[in-house]
């Protein structure tokens, strides 16, 4: 068991894959974050469709999660990336196609500049597959000229 090591603070992961059963991947892996030790989902956005963007292969299933949880930064690094393991995530080159991938998008209002481990995200503010359903669980956290700059990206809602 893991001791919880932190008060709790809420944070926002994104969620993506384009191999195998990406929807059916995706859902799981919001399940398997539910289960995380001294960790609660409070939201979960629809799934969305989008094409690749910067990146090779099958399109995209993403979605965007929020969690209230008491590990740390790097401890909730390490548990999403025992998750893309488990979903046999291989990492043959930079922007490979994924079975899944889980990034810490915010943890509380915290910026981190570690090797291993950057938040806010550098490049949330690029990419509608990260806006679109992080608009859609936390209005107040994309601007509409934020949405508007990713506007060209295509993203089709799923669920
Ligand atoms: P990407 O998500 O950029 O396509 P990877 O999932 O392979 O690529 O991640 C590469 C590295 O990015 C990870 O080993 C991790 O240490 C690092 N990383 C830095 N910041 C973050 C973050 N906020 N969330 C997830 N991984 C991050
Ligand atoms: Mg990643």
């Amino acid at each position: 068991m893991t001791v919880p090591d932190h008060p709790e603070v809420v944070a926002w992961i994104a969620l993506g894959a384009n191999l195998g059963d990406a929807q059916a991947s995706v859902l799981a892996a919001i399940q398997a974050i539910a289960r995380l030790p001294s960790t609660r989902l409070i939201a979960a956005s629809s799934t969305y469709r989008t094409a690749p963007f910067e990146a090779t292969g099958p399109d995209f299933v993403n979605a965007v999660v929020a969690v209230s949880t008491r590990l740390n930064a790097l401890a909730l690094l390490q548990h999403l990336q025992q998750l893309e393991n488990g979903a046999g995530r291989r990492r043959p080159h930079r922007n490979a196609p994924r079975t899944l991938d889980l990034d810490i998008l915010l943890y509380g209002d915290a910026s981190i500049a570690s090797p291993t481990l950057q938040v806010p995200h550098p490049r949330l503010w690029e990419r509608a597959f990260v806006l679109v359903p992080l608009a859609e669980i936390a209005p107040d956290k994309v601007s509409r000229a934020q949405l508007g700059a990713v506007a060209s990206q295509g993203i089709e809602r799923l669920t």
